[in-house]
């Protein structure tokens, strides 16, 4: 299969639409395109198909059991897939629609299980990009999407990260640039009359609560996971989000931090290991004419630019052939919940407290 690579005018989508009308028939003939998103590339097919999306699990590489996505282009498309939304659904849609937010309902049954995974339940999503929703516009159906990436590798940010995982396996990719947010959607479920966060992102706990009041945290998200437990969401899972090179995350306070990665940097190195730090910008001088591999987060102070590199980066030490790249812990809270959420699964919790 030869996959085709389009590029969209950014400033003006009309101008594309040929690129959205060719993406829309391969999809009705139940093929594969990979769209951007404001979070990350999606990899989309007819939801409401049951052999278009088990193609997505077999280009990805993906277990069965683990849902998709469903992503819609107007609100009442909402009404077709979803079987009852709770009043606080409804504030959490109002508030976040379109936008960064994936909310999970009882699902109808025009929703196959290849889509749910299984499960009586339906992940939905409607993206705030503009050229996500011509996209799933031009399709007229619910469009299922997982991150377009090689299952278990960094979530795919840009075309180029598309194309390296999926080249030959997937019929079309949509080229819209960089993704905005570049971590996947926050994702809670709203089934019943709680809000539960099941997987950290953009939206972060203070705005649900703001907008909802008190929402359960699914426990997954703080600890270590049991690797035997049964995810109810794939980013659950023990490593996730990998490169190949080993990445260790280091915590502790800023000089003893950045001080000890160096530490390990450079043993690493005299171990004969292509060793590099992940630094911030603030920390880098401290990290300068050690012969190590310097890779660039951005600034601490504005841990959105951060989120946004993370998956990035993390490509570029395979790029780069690195073994192994340290990486210094985030604070917790705002979106560093995020970050750190997908920084352990990438390090499969690999931590070390700064000696
Ligand atoms: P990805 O976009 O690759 O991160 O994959 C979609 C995410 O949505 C995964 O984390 C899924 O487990 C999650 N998800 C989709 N549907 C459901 C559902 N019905 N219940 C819980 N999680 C879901
Ligand atoms: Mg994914």
């Amino acid at each position: 299969m030869e996959t085709l690579f389009c590029s969209t005018d950014e400033n003006n989508l009309r101008k594309s639409d040929k690129v959205f009308k060719r993406a829309a028939e391969i999809i009705k003939r139940g093929g594969l395109v990979a769209f951007p998103t404001e979070t990350v590339y999606g990899l989309g097919a007819n939801a409401l198909n049951s052999r278009a999306v088990k193609k997505i699990y077999e280009a990805k590489g993906r277990p069965s059991d683990n849902p998709l996505i469903v992503h819609i282009a107007s609100l009442p498309e909402l009404k077709g897939i979803a079987e009852e939304v709770s009043p606080k659904a409804e504030k959490l849609i109002d508030a976040f629609w379109p936008g960064p937010l994936t909310i999970i309902f009882k699902k109808k049954s025009i929703i196959p299980d290849e889509t749910s995974g299984g499960l009586d339940t339906v992940a939905v999503r409607f993206p705030e990009n503009a050229a996500a929703r011509y996209f799933i516009r031009a399709c007229g159906v619910p469009i299922a999407a997982p991150s377009a990436n090689t299952s278990g590798k960094p979530s795919p940010t840009s075309a180029k990260h598309v194309l390296n995982d999926l080249n030959g396996k997937i019929d079309m990719i949509i080229d819209g640039g960089e993704a905005e947010f570049g971590l996947e959607s926050t994702i809670v479920s709203a089934v019943g009359e709680e809000i539960t966060l099941l997987r950290p992102g953009s939206v972060t706990v203070d705005m649900l609560k703001e907008v909802v009041g008190e929402i359960n945290i699914d426990k997954t998200i703080l600890t270590k996971p049991d690797e035997n437990l049964r995810p109810l969401a794939p980013g659950m899972k023990y490593k996730h989000y990998s490169p190949l090179c080993n990445i260790t995350i280091v915590k502790g306070e800023r000089e003893k931090a950045v001080k000890y990665m160096a530490e390990l940097g450079e043993k690493s190195k005299a171990e004969g290991e292509k060793a590099g730090i992940i630094t911030t910008e603030e920390d880098r001088a401290f990290f300068e004419n050690r012969g190590l591999t310097l890779l660039d987060l951005g600034r601490e102070s504005d841990p959105e630019t951060i989120a946004a590199r993370l998956f990035k980066v993390l490509r570029t030490c395979d790029d780069l052939h690195l073994s192994c790249a340290f990486i210094k812990a985030f604070p917790e809270k705002g979106i560093g919940l995020a970050i750190m959420n997908r920084l352990k699964k990438a390090a499969g919790y690999n931590i070390t407290e700064a000696r």
